[in-house]
């Protein structure tokens, strides 16, 4: 377990600069975090300041202008976002259905797995017979689930916010490089930008991957004896649930009843966000009402017992 070194700078070691000199380049607390998430994904790992920071470090430093990047439909609102405020730059980006082949002239195909917040899973073996790089955005599934790079994918990014720092008190991204040269560029690019992690939540993610496959492990057995229960349930429409990992969507009759449910369960607090100690709900409608319906709730399941997650969620749907 590493420590936690908070230091900007370290002394030259006679007259050179060392491993560590300044913390923008590396940092010790930083570096083991790296080791850690790498061996979980089989591969080269650097953290970024949160997964947005991550995503928008991969395709800034990866790609050139005039690029053009399939996106799977579905996939992390705030992935599009970004990828629509990178077309100022001459980046660009198509949507694609993921569970089928990425289409042609494409210099990058991002996957979702699953994604947030329609559960697709995506074909990463068609993907990655198109000659483009590959990369899954794996937050959901985490690396107990899914290990992307051993099916052929190039790289692997994780919101570390969610799963893998896991407490809802750590922003953090991560991306998982097939090839260590590749990891290297990125690195640079990195270092100079200046899209770095802070050694204090490098230290808390640390602290949460301890527990990591406990974690996912219990959330996705209660995930899918929520999912059971939901399906049979009068007034749920649809569920969303793939089967690993603690989310899922699910369908109520309108946005009306949506905000019933999210509005009054007691355990289960309404929050944005997923993948932490505490189970959440919201509705979706209010941050990407333009694509998913207007009763969609997301659920993001935590450690809390089963039985009372599920009384609490029936109580709820009877309001
Ligand atoms: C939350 C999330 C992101 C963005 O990560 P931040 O840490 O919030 O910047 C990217 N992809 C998925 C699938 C997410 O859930």
């Amino acid at each position: 377990m590493g420590s936690l070194d908070r230091s900007t700078i370290w002394p030259y070691e006679d007259g050179e600069p060392g491993r560590f000199y300044y913390s923008r380049y590396a940092n010790p607390t930083v570096e083991e975090a790296e080791r850690q998430v790498g061996e979980l994904d089989g591969g080269t790992a650097l953290l970024f300041p949160s997964g947005a920071g991550a995503a928008c470090a991969l395709v800034l430093g990866l790609l050139n202008p005039d690029d053009t990047i399939a996106l799977a439909e579905g996939c992390y609102y705030g992935t599009g976002v970004l990828l629509t405020e990178l077309e100022r730059w001459g980046l660009r980006h198509v949507e694609f259905d993921q569970t089928g082949p990425p289409p042609d002239g494409v210099q990058l195909v991002w996957l979702e797995a699953p994604s947030n917040p329609f559960l697709t899973m995506p074909d990463i073996a068609a993907a990655v017979a198109h000659p483009a790089p590959v990369v899954v955005d794996a937050t959901a599934a985490t690396p107990i689930h899914l290990q992307p790079l051993e099916q052929g994918a190039d790289f692997v990014l994780h919101s570390a916010t969610k799963y893998l720092a896991g407490h809802d008190d750590a922003l953090l991204g991560a991306v998982v490089c097939a090839d260590p040269e590749t990891a290297e560029r990125l690195q640079r690019f990195r270092g100079v930008a200046g899209i770095v992690a802070a050694p204090d939540v490098a230290w808390l993610l640390l602290r949460g991957l301890k527990t990591l496959r406990i974690r996912v492990e219990r959330q996705t057995a209660t995930a899918r004896e929520l999912a059971d229960r939901l399906r049979a349930h009068p007034k749920i429409e649809t569920v969303r649930y793939p089967g690993i990992g603690g989310l899922m969507s699910f369908d109520v009759a309108d946005g009306e009843a949506a905000r019933r449910v999210e509005t009054a369960t007691e355990l289960i607090v309404n929050a944005t966000s997923l993948g932490g100690t505490t189970t959440v709900i919201e509705t979706r409608a209010r941050w990407e009402g333009d694509r998913v319906p207007s009763g969609l709730l997301r659920l993001s399941v935590g450690l809390e017992d089963p039985d009372a997650l599920w009384a609490d969620l029936e109580r709820a749907l009877a309001t």
